[in-house]
């Protein structure tokens, strides 16, 4: 039995010691943070707390940040909230949370290089159109870093709203609401080293907010119904703050590392080089499927995934590489998304393990594909 080499973090990553301790720490107390007597009081004091923390973190006011089960229904409480009386406009890259919500939404279209395509936002919005545009900050599959403070500026001059999901950005590259200039911005915890199960809707002080996803009791100022996972709250809050001190250079480092070494097998680096995650490399092998890439390197005790299939669980061709202009190379990429414990050891045993599954698979696949 091989031991596991995790290179999957964009789907979740493993839970940073400061907020597993901080998690425990809240896990003791008693109380719905809405109760007015001293315990209640207490849990609220934690929830606050941490409210603070990461309303910092990304550049806001701590009122301004609504709690959320993660960056799925972030994303949906944002467009919701905000696209009453306003076109739908999102990124031909966006991830399904956004897809999903957005229905009948119009497409701004990506370049090869992964990057949405301003000119082509401008000309939609120039219509003058009340509009709601939704461009992630960073892509899942690639880690290609959009153009974000450029679409904020154009949605600006045009009166548009712009909504980030900065899911996968958020702990790996800094993120600041104020700076970027949207008007707002979804995160989640577990994709920065904190619990599953909490997120974030980060609004700027001129968002429009019409109408709450879940209402129920009006927590949240109204913005999100239902009582708060306080202790997930605090472990996401101590996550923020690890990630503020991690050394994402060592991290790109590494990546560079595990990219050479596919490199060296004849693998294909898809989008951006520049503007990408430290911690993402997407890697297409010509002529072998990227579910075969899968299992072949699961075997070899490599954990890494294919497409969007983080968020399904099957294997299906990346919507984000054939919005590139990929072609059969869309099926053939696996996404490697380095963990904040990833260790100089895992990318050697990862250069092994695809020099091992490249040589295996490639030959025989290649010419296969050649004669069909
Ligand atoms: N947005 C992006 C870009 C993601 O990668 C993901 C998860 O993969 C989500 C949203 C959904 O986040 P959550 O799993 O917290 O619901």
């Amino acid at each position: 039995m091989h031991e596991t080499h995790y290179f999957d973090a964009n789907a979740s990553q493993k839970l940073c010691p400061a907020a597993r301790d901080a998690i425990l720490l809240a896990f003791e107390a008693v109380g719905n943070p809405s109760s007015v007597h001293r315990p209640g009081r207490t849990v609220r004091r934690i929830m606050e707390d941490a409210r603070d923390v990461i309303a910092n973190g990304f550049g806001l006011q701590s009122q301004d940040l609504v709690f959320t089960s993660g960056g799925t229904e972030a994303d949906a409480t944002a467009i919701h909230a905000m696209s009453v009386g306003r076109r739908l406009i999102i990124s031909a890259i966006e991830h399904d949370a956004v897809r999903s919500a957005a229905t009948g939404a119009v497409i701004v279209p990506v370049g090869r290089n992964g990057i949405a395509d301003m000119e082509a936002l401008e000309t939609l919005l120039s219509d003058g159109n009340p509009s709601l545009v939704c461009l992630m900050l960073a892509n899942n599959e690639t880690g290609v870093v959009q153009p974000v403070e450029q679409a904020a500026a154009l949605c600006r001059r045009y009166g548009a709203l712009l909504h980030v999901d900065a899911v996968q950005a958020a702990g790996r590259i800094p993120v600041r609401l104020d700076l970027l200039g949207a008007h707002s911005l979804a995160i989640s915890s577990h994709k920065l080293g904190g619990p599953a199960g909490v997120g974030a809707l980060l609004l700027a002080p001129d968002a429009p907010f019409t109408a709450p996803l879940v209402s129920g009791g009006g927590q949240e100022r109204g913005r999100r119904g239902g009582t708060p996972p306080v202790a997930l709250i605090a472990g996401f809050a101590a996550a923020v703050l690890a990630g503020q001190a991690a050394d994402q250079q060592r991290i790109a480092t590494l990546r560079d590392a595990a990219e050479r070494a596919a490199l060296a097998c004849g693998a294909v680096v898809c989008g951006d080089p520049e503007h990408r995650l430290p911690n993402t490399s997407c890697i297409a092998l010509p002529g072998v499927a990227a579910g075969v890439q899968v299992i072949a390197l699961d075997l070899e005790g490599i954990a890494v995934s294919a497409g969007a299939a983080c968020s399904s669980g099957k294997v299906q061709t990346s919507h984000v590489l054939q919005a590139m202009g990929l072609g059969t190379l869309a099926g053939e990429a696996i996404r490697v998304s380095l963990p904040w414990n990833v260790m100089e050891a895992d990318i050697d045993a990862f250069a092994i393990a695809y020099r091992r599954v490249a040589d295996r698979l490639r030959p025989t696949l290649v010419q296969g594909h050649a004669r069909s």
